[in-house]
């Protein structure tokens, strides 16, 4: 079978069923000193990069023939049978013409669209950790190769197939592969051949999770020569679903093709009842059908999508889905975490307690020389009960792990301890993984003298944990009364912003290896210090003014959060704390409500948290970054993960990366995301007034028989040319200072609503009236001929169209300085119509086609005025009435 082949170009075939021993002889791998770059050069061009495509794209061929699909290509294919028939050949060919110009405009927005898209997948890369040339390093997930030593831990995605080789309480969830939804525990020894893949427990396999402990592989399949890797190579395309915003699109332009038309049946009736040219009734009627169908609404909302999220990208918010673009807008609370969100993320040693004495702590130098022995006790659980790698000698600065992890190495290092010394000497036997839930992390580590235990976590916790406490130079029992003393110095230190840890530790030699954080000994705790980011205070502000509420969520401390949520001014009213027990011991509701603050939370509560605003009808963004948040990043209406300090779990759960894990970053995605809302709302009513006010013209002009109206290929040109360009350009603008000063809009809500169609037939009106009295006069009292009086109404009309783009800014802002002139596409949108429509007046072949005229000054000075009417008439009835916007 296909598969058999895949895996024998690999130089093992069952990596389950050989030794560990075996598999690294055979793939040449080094479990001391990982692959050199040399080698992984050599094994990238052997195996090739560790990717594969998991959407094949619709070919650029099949995107072209969908153009020709569209409701409007099959009009203007109607259109030009028609002038085909009655032999109006240049009529016909024009039609034809413009048919494919419609298809090439399709064609090349999708393209763009779908470049947009792809500029965005990119951005989204995975990162691994292998060792490499002796070092842990950090690479792209894509440049994993066979024979690689990859370290993988709770929260992590596994990037390739790999056997195991060493493991600490490791268990994955393989339900992405097996179907299987409990956890797999993991194991080292040597399987049967024949075991399913499901049974392979000392393999993992890639795209599946981590969610407990952590452990090393060497590599044993890339690519598509992984298990996943063959079951997408087997189903490889997946159908592109639409957003619910392109959804509400369609259905919008299902509609308008109906109320077309029904308008377009009654004007070939009247026309007829009136006995008029029948051909040129239909083919009006045909042309004004396709300006009314905004057709290439969707896309346009696409690219307007994509356009908005690559700008985002640039800000550091990374959207994964175009649909959480929509959502945004509609969020009205946020529940952050606090540490790197609200606060710097520059996590930093500032005390130490040992028992009831507070030594304080500066650039990770301690004051005093006293109390050695407990001292060094703390550096030394500091360094065993620890995970993060932090090299900060030489040029190389390396970093990788929990950040309150690495500024305890930095604490260790900067004593005068050597790290690979005390590792060398305490060689860590297990450990008990730290997590939200447990909130305390534990190691176990083989001495000369028998076993230690180095122990940390949250204060209250792990001091359960303990029976005795370090005083001086002895070891006490620790009794109810000193467990108040630690708790009330802790609460105290935690009050000024502080976040603490408590340090235990036992010596023994008979500890139990799966139950060893029992009768610890109380070293004391250390405090970090973590600045708030003072920057959110202003970010904080702009919420409140757009509706939006903002509650902290956070597994720390309630005085540690309580200090930082004053200092960053989270609430304008006093703030308002609930601890997670409290949740635990049913609190009423309404309190729930008005709280700003829950801390001590697990990840289950947040979860909670989300549901219970969620039934109350609220629009809620979570943030997160531990595996156990995924279920609240799911439930929640927008998940948004931490770029930074985010396991990979949560970035492939939630619908935002944040880059650089801050809340200013939220707010300018909830900005953007109402931004790109408003465009495709402005761009919409901007379309749909100009074509209701073709038809109000080519109607009024038609019911009273006029002796000339708008020709049916003048009016496709309106539509390709006027309309679409300026259109496009109001998709892309940047927002206004209104944006974060209205309410969140309901997302449930249809895109154009009531009031939106009041505008529409406002604009529609004042632009067709002042066109229509002009033209009137012009063929009444100026006795103009009506092809004369034709084009001064398709110029007027065409002109009005352009300028009315200006009509489309807020009254509540600048007529003069407003988000769309700010817009330099529009601009560039009005001088691009302008020389398009100086080309057909200039150039006799094309002039002949839309039936122009040679028009003398004075009927340029009437088009000219007459265009301008529309605009002057909208500002004043916009700011007399103030019904429409
Ligand atoms: P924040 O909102 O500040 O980001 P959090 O919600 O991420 O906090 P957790 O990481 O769940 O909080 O931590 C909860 C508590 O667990 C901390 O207050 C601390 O006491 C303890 N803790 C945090 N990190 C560790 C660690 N690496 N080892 C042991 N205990 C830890």
């Amino acid at each position: 079978m296909a598969i058999e082949s895949i895996n024998s170009s690999y130089p093992i075939e069952f990596p389950h069923a050989e030794d560990v021993e075996k598999i690294a002889q055979l793939i040449h791998a080094n479990q001391e000193s990982g692959l050199t770059e040399q080698e992984v050069q050599k094994r990238i061009k052997e195996y090739g990069l560790n990717s594969y495509k998991a959407q094949k794209q619709k070919s650029i061929f099949l995107v072209l023939v969908d153009q020709f699909k569209s409701p409007i290509v099959l009009l203007l294919v109607v259109a030009a049978t028609l002038s085909f028939l009655f032999e109006h050949w240049l009529e016909g060919f024009s039609i034809v013409g413009v048919l494919f110009i419609t298809a090439a405009l399709g064609f090349f927005m999708e393209l763009q669209a779908r470049r947009s898209m792809n500029a965005l997948k990119e951005m989204d890369v995975s990162v691994s950790k292998v060792f490499r040339d002796n070092t842990v390093i950090e690479i792209p997930s894509e440049r994993i190769v066979p024979g690689d030593i990859l370290l993988v831990e709770a929260g992590d995605i596994v990037p390739a197939d790999g056997r195991l080789f060493e493991l600490n309480q490791f268990e994955a969830d393989e339900s992405a592969l097996t179907g299987e939804s409990l956890p797999v525990t993991k194991k080292l020894e040597t399987l049967e051949k024949n075991s399913g893949i499901a049974d392979q427990v000392n393999m993992i396999f890639k795209g599946t999770a981590i969610v407990k402990g952590n452990a090393k592989a060497i590599i044993t399949g890339t690519g598509l020569h992984t298990e996943l890797g063959k079951i997408t190579s087997l189903v490889e395309t997946a159908e592109q679903t639409s957003t619910p915003l392109e959804k509400k699109l369609q259905g919008l332009t299902k509609k308008l093709m109906w109320i077309t038309s029904g308008f377009a049946l009654i004007f070939i009736v009247t026309g007829a009842i009136q006995g008029k040219d029948i051909y040129l009734i239909v083919e009006t009627a045909l042309a004004l059908a396709v300006a009314a169908i905004p057709e290439g609404l969707p896309i346009v909302a696409t690219i307007a999508l994509t356009y908005g999220m690559l700008r985002m990208a640039k800000k550091n918010v990374l959207i994964k889905r175009l649909a959480a673009v929509e959502t945004l807008g509609g969020i009205n609370t946020i529940f952050t975490d606090k540490t790197g969100t609200l606060t710097e993320n520059k996590i930093e040693v500032s005390n130490l307690t040992i028992f009831d004495e507070t030594i304080s702590v500066e650039q990770n130098k301690i004051s005093t020389d006293d109390n050695k022995a407990i001292i060094d006790k703390l550096l030394l659980i500091s360094t065993l009960c620890n995970n993060a790698v932090a090299d900060d000698s030489g040029n190389d600065k390396k970093q990788l792990g929990d950040p309150i992890e690495i500024a305890l190495l930095q604490f260790v290092a900067a004593n005068k301890i050597d790290l690979a010394e005390i590792n060398e000497q305490y060689p860590r036997v297990a450990e008990e993984a730290f997590s939200s839930e447990t909130k305390l992390m534990g190691t176990l580590h083989k001495t000369d003298n028998g076993n230690f235990v180095a122990a940390k976590g949250a204060v209250e916790v792990l001091i359960e944990k303990c029976t005795a406490f370090c005083k001086g130079d002895t070891i006490e029992k620790l009794t109810e009364k000193e467990k108040n003393i630690f708790l009330e110095k802790s609460e105290e230190i935690q009050a000024q912003g502080t976040r603490v840890l408590a340090f235990a530790f036992k010596e023994d030699n008979s500890i139990p290896t799966d139950n060893f954080l029992e009768d610890l000994t109380f070293a004391g705790f250390i405090g970090f210090l973590d600045p708030p980011r003072m920057e959110v205070v202003g970010a904080l502000q702009s919420c409140r003014d757009a509706g939006i509420k903002v509650i902290m969520i956070t597994g720390d401390h309630p005085a540690t959060a309580l200090n930082i949520a004053e200092k960053i001014k989270l609430s304008d009213k006093e703030n308002i704390v609930i601890n997670g027990k409290e949740l635990e011991d049913n609190p009423p509701e309404n309190n729930l409500f008005d709280a700003t603050v829950f801390a001590r939370v697990d990840p289950k509560q947040k979860l909670d948290m989300v549901t219970l605003y969620q039934k109350r009808g609220d629009i809620v963004a979570m943030t997160g970054d531990g595996i156990n948040d995924a279920p609240a990043l799911k439930k929640a209406d927008i998940g948004i993960a931490m770029g930074l300090r985010g396991t990979q779990v949560a970035k492939e759960t939630a619908e935002i990366v944040l880059k650089d894990d801050s809340f200013i970053s939220i707010v300018s995605a909830i900005e953007q995301g109402r931004a790109i809302f408003q465009n495709i709302k402005r761009f919409l009513v901007y379309l749909l007034s100009c074509n209701l006010s073709e038809i109000f013209i080519v109607f009024t002009l038609g019911l009273l028989n006029f002796s000339f109206s708008i020709l049916p290929l003048q009016i496709l040109f309106l539509n390709l040319v006027t309309d679409i360009f300026p259109a496009l350009a109001l998709g892309l603008g940047k927002g206004n200072e209104l944006t974060m000063k209205n309410p969140p809009r309901n997302p449930a809500e249809a895109i154009v609503v009531k009031k939106d169609w009041i505008n529409i037939i406002v604009y529609a009106f004042f632009m067709a009236l002042p066109i229509m009295l002009v033209s009137w006069y012009c063929s009444s009292y100026l006795n103009y001929e009506p092809a004369i009086c034709n084009n001064i109404t398709f110029f007027s009309l065409a002109l009005t169209q352009l300028w009315h783009v200006l009509n489309l800014s807020s009254r509540k802002v600048s007529f003069i300085k407003n988000e769309v002139t700010r817009n330099a596409f529009v601009w560039y949108a009005l001088i691009l119509c302008i020389i398009i429509m100086a080309v057909f007046y200039l150039v006799p072949s094309l002039k002949a086609i839309i039936g122009l005229q040679t028009l003398d000054t004075t009927m340029w000075l009437i088009i000219v005025g007459t265009s301008f009417a529309p605009v002057v008439l909208i500002q004043l009835f916009k700011r007399m009435f103030k019904i429409i916007d």
